[in-house]
């Protein structure tokens, strides 16, 4: 028995009837066959979608008298299309660059956030091997840890610089997976990447703050102490270089001598013209020792009005000629203000056996020795020990050995 219209339109999805009562009408008017997707809400909650075809059967007066054809479930069809659908628009619109390739790492497509970042359209693009984008930074070594690791675990992970198409180059994390066919042989490779470049700029600047003294842009006591350990790691080994925390590289780490030094009745400047004019000073301090020390050494700010320096030099005459001379630029410069600034010194060589607190502690000690002088002195901690000042340390040290 056939169904009756209403009966057969109560089964379809309420939100389909309307459109669905359309087509079969129009179907009878135009007394053309019809064809139409829409949905069916089951008894149970559920639905399926369907696939139907038909016509209408008319009697000799021209009467409508009843519709036939055939209804198909295309329920999983249409979930699979919606799935593709939705990862195609999550690749359409994903904020990272996406970039598929084929086995044999030819482009197949790119995203529209790729070609925001790269610069270049997807028609540029597709069947060329990606390695066009590389900036060259990347050596020969770090791709065959990328590919054997793409080969053995189907991911690889990874910092890479890349060349836009204006010619800018940037940083960016990558990652890339291996999408294998049911034989396990490959068919894609699907990268994903975002530029870091802002990230890496940010972390160089908290890297720097962290490291630099605000007033006088100087390194401070943090950067000291990581100088200790890349210095005291190359002491005695001539045919090391030590890696400055700028990236220069200073010479052969063989001689280091490490010197304190401190600005003499620097109190009564900051009792007489107040903390701003003390400032000034030491920041005027901090530039005539910058300039005289040579490009290599390190200068830092240790605290308030005290500095540290780390040279390397051939012998003990020559590094006390350094530290000398900038005693006397200190001393000759005419400082706004005040008639005669001037600075003491005092400077131990680094050893290796020689904890690095040990040696500034003893710059430091042969540093109130020259205040104790009359300031305005460089004093060299070996010298002491020679001339019996430093009667104990030698004591100390035979202990020691
Ligand atoms: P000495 O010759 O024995 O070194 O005498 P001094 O007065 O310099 O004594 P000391 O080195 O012990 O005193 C350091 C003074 O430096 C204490 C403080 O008033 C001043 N000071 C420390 N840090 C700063 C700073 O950042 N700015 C200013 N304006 N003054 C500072
Ligand atoms: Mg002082
Ligand atoms: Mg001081």
């Amino acid at each position: 028995p056939a169904a009756k219209y209403d009966d057969f339109m109560a089964r379809v999805h309420p939100e389909d009837q309307e459109n669905t009562h359309k087509v079969l009408m129009d179907s009878i008017a135009t007394r053309q066959p019809a064809s139409l997707k829409h949905r069916l809400l089951l008894p149970d909650g559920r639905v399926k979608y369907v696939l139907e075809c038909c016509e209408c059967e008319y009697a000799a007066d021209g009467t409508p008298r009843r519709i036939i054809g055939t209804s198909q479930d295309v329920t999983s069809e249409q979930e699979m299309m919606s799935q593709m659908l939705l990862l195609a628009s999550a690749v359409q619109y994903s904020g990272e660059a996406i970039l598929i390739t084929d086995a044999e790492n030819r482009i197949v497509t790119v995203n529209p956030a790729f070609t925001r970042l790269t610069g270049y359209e997807e028609a540029e693009v597709v069947g060329r091997n990606p390695r066009f984008l590389s900036a060259g930074r990347t050596t020969a070594d770090e791709y065959a840890h990328l590919w054997n690791s793409l080969n053995e675990n189907g991911f690889w992970q990874g910092e890479i610089w890349d060349r836009r198409k204006d010619g800018g180059v940037y940083p960016k994390w990558m990652s890339i997976s291996v999408i294998r066919d049911e034989n396990g042989g490959v068919r894609y490779y699907v990268a994903h990447f975002t530029d870091v470049s802002s990230e890496r700029a940010a972390e160089e600047r908290l890297h720097h703050i962290a490291h630099h003294d605000v007033l006088t842009g100087l390194f401070n006591r943090q950067a000291l102490e990581s100088s200790f350990d890349r210095i005291w790691r190359v002491l005695g080994r001539p045919d090391h270089f030590v890696e400055q925390s700028d990236g220069r590289r200073s010479v052969p780490g063989e001689n280091y001598w490490l010197a304190v030094i401190d600005i003499d009745h620097f109190k009564s400047i900051n009792d007489r013209f107040g903390h701003m004019v003390g400032d000034e000073i030491l920041l005027l301090v901090s530039r005539l020792m910058s300039h005289t020390f040579r490009g290599s050494d390190l200068l830092y700010r240790y605290g308030g009005e005290e500095f540290v320096a780390i040279i390397a030099a051939d012998n003990a005459k020559i590094a006390h000629n350094v530290f000398e001379r900038v005693r006397l630029a200190i001393e000759a410069h005419i400082f706004p203000q005040v008639e005669r600034l001037t600075i003491s010194i005092g400077y131990c060589q680094a050893m290796q056996d020689i904890l690095p607190v040990e040696v500034l502690s003893r710059a430091d000690r042969s540093l109130y020795q020259a205040k104790q002088d009359g300031r305005n002195r460089v004093h060299s901690y070996h010298d002491l020990l020679a001339s019996g000042v430093f009667k104990e340390q030698v004591c100390a040290e035979a202990e020691f050995f």
